[in-house]
């Protein structure tokens, strides 16, 4: 007996969990068509498979129509062939579900080419740690430590070469057994698409070495956490590269420098989105390379939203490499939600005419409340209730997303909260490990 080849139809649901159902391969033009059914419940499944309030409750039906754009198919060496495609929530009429992540990111990129005329450029970058203990100690951006891994290395940068993906660099990260892995930019949905691929077929090329990876935003306080650093730029209808200006703010144009202000207006309410786990504001304090102010770094890794070195030289190359990074993302979020509430947030401030204002260069978490204040920044907030009370209460964030998003997402934030509450923080963090 053969076994039946199966594809996997998924979707990066609220959670940032991957979640489908398979049919035999020889189906896929059926299915690329008709989809597979779903239900609306299923997007109230915590990251612990609790399942939180739901509007819904046992009614209803939905399409999870595959896209053939976005998938993987990959064989690992040994022999075990993973095969999944990315795809749509639709209702039975074939138009979005209002709670489709991936539609969600669709409205928003539609909107920032509605308001300003250009395309989204983006890349994730992630990071990772393998669970099992670290072979060797001191090993941040060591070369041994890479040498240890360099069978997942290259295993994984093969696979997401095999899926369509641009590998462009992988290393041993600062933290214990923690890895970092870039790949090239991407247009508008792809680079999302790119993202859920990538964290999939990490776990996938780990496991299928004996290893387990994980993507939780941080294991252990006493270190560092988990980043998804997002890099954007903008190109408008003739592919041409508009994020730079060499007389800008930093170095950007005035679109971007609009978008950045945007983004960082409006991060305290959006963070529930980005970094939407309990433990991911255990990631965001300062020190710690991530984010913990609502500030612009130039080439500052403690600021939320960064100003990328170039390494070209000449006018036409700087202009096409310039780009801006979010780094308050982790891998909780699923990455259409999270790269949806940048873009809408990044959307208002070019509708709004906002300026990033100037770069921060110094220690933030020196400032008094009052002389931060003055500045203009503010500390993010500190827990994910803060984080959600912030979202829920901001009438502008709120209807960038379209009936019942706001409402459904803070129902499931609580039911995962509910879960942790008990816990002390190194028993949440073995949680959010354990599923992340
Ligand atoms: N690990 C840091 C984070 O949690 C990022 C370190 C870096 O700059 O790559 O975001
Ligand atoms: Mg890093």
């Amino acid at each position: 007996m053969t076994p039946k080849h199966l594809i996997f139809a998924a979707t990066s649901d609220i959670a940032g969990k991957v979640r489908g159902k398979a049919f035999p391969a020889e189906q896929l033009e059926k299915r690329l068509q008709r989809g597979v059914g779903w239900t609306p419940t299923n997007v109230q499944i915590t990251c612990f498979d609790s399942i939180a309030e739901s509007p819904f409750g046992a009614l209803g039906d939905l399409l999870l129509i595959p896209d053939a754009q976005a998938g993987a198919d990959v064989t690992f060496g040994n022999g075990t062939r993973e095969h999944f495609i990315l795809g749509d929530i639709t209702k039975l009429d074939g138009t979005p579900w209002e709670l489709c992540m991936r539609s969600i990111l669709k409205q928003a990129l539609k909107r920032l080419h509605d308001v300003a005329g250009v395309h989204l450029i983006s890349a994730f970058e992630h990071e990772f740690q393998l669970r099992s203990p670290p072979a060797l100690d001191n090993q941040a951006y060591g070369r041994e430590g890479f040498e240890l891994q360099r069978a997942l290395c290259e295993t994984l940068m093969a696979a997401l070469e095999t899926a369509g993906l641009k590998p462009d660099s992988i290393m041993k990260e600062y933290g214990p057994n923690q890895y970092e892995v870039v790949v090239g930019p991407s247009k508008g949905i792809r680079s999302a698409d790119d993202a859920v691929i990538l964290r999939e077929l990490t776990r996938s090329a780990a496991r299928s070495l004996g290893e387990t990876a994980t993507f939780t935003p941080i294991r252990d306080i006493a270190s560092v956490g988990n980043g998804v650093h997002i890099h954007m730029s903008f190109v408008d209808n003739d592919s041409d590269p508009v994020t730079y200006d060499p007389n800008g703010n930093c170095g950007m144009s005035k679109l971007t420098d609009a978008f950045a202000g945007g983004v960082l207006k409006y991060l305290p309410d959006i963070l529930a989105l980005t970094a939407p786990s309990v433990v991911s504001y255990e990631r965001l304090t300062p020190h710690r390379w991530s984010a913990a102010y609502n500030n612009l770094g130039f080439r500052d890794r403690e600021a939320s939203l960064r100003v990328c070195p170039v390494t070209a030289k000449d006018p036409a190359s700087v202009a096409q490499q310039f780009n801006i990074e979010y780094r308050a993302a982790d891998a909780a979020a699923s990455p259409y939600l999270a790269l949806a509430a940048i873009v809408h947030a990044g959307t208002q401030g070019i509708e709004d005419g906002l300026s990033a204002g100037a770069p921060t260069e110094e220690d933030l978490s020196l400032l008094s409340p009052e002389a931060l204040q003055a500045r203009g920044f503010v500390r993010l907030p500190e827990t994910l209730q803060t984080a959600l009370d912030a979202f829920a209460a901001q009438p502008v964030a709120r209807q960038w997303f379209p009936e019942p998003f706001a409402d459904v997402y803070v129902a499931h934030k609580k039911a995962e909260m509910a879960h942790v509450a008990d816990m002390d923080v190194p028993t949440r963090c073995a949680a959010y490990e354990a599923t992340y």
